[in-house]
């Protein structure tokens, strides 16, 4: 079998000399548009991260009856706010109380909801996280600096195709009177998968 032309044996084993060779390759053949991949790799990049989440985790915090409808329905909710798209289909928040702190995962893969963070950090692709965290997840996050009273249990969702979930982290002391473009500085990538704990004031710049 002829094997010439075959990507693998073309593509550089450096991952970003790869891209650039395939999407070469692609362009070369018809197959994409350079113009469109920018625009594409912009949009996730600039202009859908988790500041979209951190809006919808902070109106959450300042509008009781917005909560409880991102808790009821966070795929209509968060559409209410413009945010869905690919890879955001079926959205759920789980909320994080005294009682119980969650944590998001995609043992199989790495799915995510993107139209609320963004591109998944490299970690969250990572084999180590993606098995321990099911099995060892106090460890995970005392890896991350997060440290939970014992009484706090910890629940694990694993994300699926269908399913991607936002955590809700709680809403730090101190910040009564607070508006949502204040809050939001508060909520982190990491506190809406349930590695992080959002924010103090002090910890702000
Ligand atoms: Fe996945």
């Amino acid at each position: 079998m002829p094997h010439d032309d075959h990507p693998h044996t073309v593509l550089p084993s450096d991952p970003a000399l790869r891209v650039k060779t395939l999407e070469t390759i692609l362009t070369g053949k018809g197959l994409i548009d350079p113009a469109a991949l920018d625009e594409i790799i912009d949009t996730y990049q600039n202009k859908i991260g988790p500041q979209n989440g951190a809006r919808v985790v902070a109106r959450a915090w300042d509008e009781p009856d917005f909560r409880a409808a991102l808790l009821e329905d966070a795929t209509a909710a968060v559409s209410e706010m413009g945010f869905f798209g690919r890879q955001g289909e079926h959205v759920v928040a789980v909320e994080n109380t005294p009682e119980r702190h969650n944590m998001v995962v995609c043992t199989l893969c790495s799915c995510y909801p993107w139209p609320l963070l963004g591109i998944p950090p490299g970690w969250y692709k990572s084999d180590a996280y993606r098995s321990r965290a099911v099995r060892e997840p106090r460890k995970v996050l005392s890896d991350f600096g997060v440290t939970l009273s014992p009484d706090t249990a910890v629940r694990v969702w694993d994300s699926t195709a269908e399913m991607r979930y936002l955590v809700v982290p709680m809403r730090p002391d101190n910040t009564e009177g607070w508006s949502q473009d204040e809050l939001a500085r508060l909520v982190t990538r990491d506190s809406m998968i349930g590695t992080g704990l959002a924010l103090r004031p002090e910890e702000l710049e």
